[in-house]
């Protein structure tokens, strides 16, 4: 499946097959040097193909450590002089293959490197299904997460499906959370669809029609980014599920995509007091036990340490906590919520798992 990006100018195209690699010559024929930036981890269960790539194409390959730790400036120092002391021309293309981690890196040092080359992202987990594309690229600061990056957008991204096979089941629950925030601002059906496919462990294990879920959630992403590319208003929508998800990451070092879902858990919560909603809270609590989502982490929450780290978030501002909220699955609002309200629904959130 192919969907094509719609800016103005600068478009992409973004190809979601198995073996949607077959289709990389198109894209790279042109360039004077390709630089492969690979996830070790990849690297390690994908050699036969990196090595193929970097034959066929003379690339070099860059082999950088697995997911975040790449994200920091002084990895990101060392890599650039060294590709500096490569003398690549400005006709380089870099093709970052790996997570979201290796694609954010990528994106930026390509966006740096001799004031911007070209680069592709040929994702490898289901959580880059929604990091590779919308441009936005960074690293980490000891301020806080992506706080160092740039909107730069890439030339293509190649997402060949055969690469999930080898990803632990953790990663594909952290990635999961995306696709189903997608379809949380999709529709009903989308939703209902998406948890009978995938309505436990083994279901969601075997990854059946992936390649329909990602393609829908892509899409989705697309919509919102290409009406709203500096995220000053519809793009807020896709921090579903991050605003009490990231204060939860932070403090417990999960996978993303795990504290997203309790994120948007705590989201239907507060959704219900603020607008008067009847979500049915069980309900996802007991989708997610379904899953096998590493849920004991909720005994240790604690609000207080929360609401500062949600405070923190770059996205709020001096109104307070900025949540997106549910009016009706696929139909989402953006709200101040104030303390009182937000440490009610946290005493249900705690109730709900203590069962
Ligand atoms: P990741 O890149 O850290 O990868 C997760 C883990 O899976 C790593 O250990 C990696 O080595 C391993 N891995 C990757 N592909 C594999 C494969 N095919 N087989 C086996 N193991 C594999 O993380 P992620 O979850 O893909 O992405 C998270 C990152 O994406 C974060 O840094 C986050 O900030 C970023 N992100 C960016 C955007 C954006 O718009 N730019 C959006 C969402 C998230
Ligand atoms: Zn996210």
């Amino acid at each position: 499946m192919k969907l094509e990006t719609t800016y103005k100018s600068n478009n992409y195209p973004i190809i979601i097959e198995h073996h949607a690699l077959d289709q990389l010559h198109d894209y790279i024929k042109n360039y004077q040097d390709i630089v492969l930036v690979i996830d070790q981890k990849v690297e390690n269960e994908w050699s036969h193909i990196t090595e193929f790539i970097a034959s066929e194409y003379e690339a070099h390959k860059l082999i950088v450590p697995s997911g975040e730790t790449t994200k920091t400036l002084s990895f990101y120092e060392e890599t650039i002089e060294s590709l500096l002391s490569k003398q690549l021309t400005r006709n380089t293309c870099l093709i970052a293959i790996g997570g979201g981690a290796t694609g954010d890196f990528t994106g930026f040092l390509a966006s740096t490197l001799l004031r911007g080359v070209d680069f592709i992202q040929i994702p490898t987990t289901i959580l880059a299904h929604d990091s590779s594309v919308g441009g936005k690229v960074g690293i980490n600061s000891k301020h806080g997460k992506n706080l160092i990056g740039a909107f730069y957008r890439p030339k293509a991204v190649i997402y060949d499906l055969n690469f999930l096979s080898t990803l632990p089941y953790s990663e594909i629950l952290s990635g999961y959370a995306e696709v189903y925030k997608h379809a949380l601002l999709n529709d009903i059906e989308s939703v209902n669809h998406m948890e009978a496919q995938y309505s436990d462990e083994q279901a969601l294990k075997s990854l059946d029609e992936i390649e329909y879920y990602l393609y829908k959630g892509v899409q989705t992403k697309l919509n919102i980014i290409v009406a709203d590319e500096k995220e000053s208003n519809v793009r807020k929508f896709l921090n579903l599920g991050h605003t009490f998800g990231h204060a939860v990451e932070y403090k417990f070092k999960i996978p993303h995509g795990h504290a997203v879902m309790i994120g948007i858990v705590f989201q239907f919560i507060v959704t219900n007091i603020m607008l008067n909603k009847s979500f049915n809270i069980a309900h996802y609590v007991n989708y997610l036990r379904g899953l096998n989502y590493p849920l004991d982490i909720v005994n240790d929450l604690e609000f207080e340490s929360l609401y500062k780290l949600m405070l923190n978030d770059k996205k709020n501002d001096e109104q307070g906590v900025q949540m997106v909220l549910l009016k009706d699955i696929g139909d989402p609002i953006v709200r101040h919520v104030d303390y009182k309200t937000l440490s009610k629904a946290f005493a249900e959130f705690k109730s709900y798992f203590n069962k």
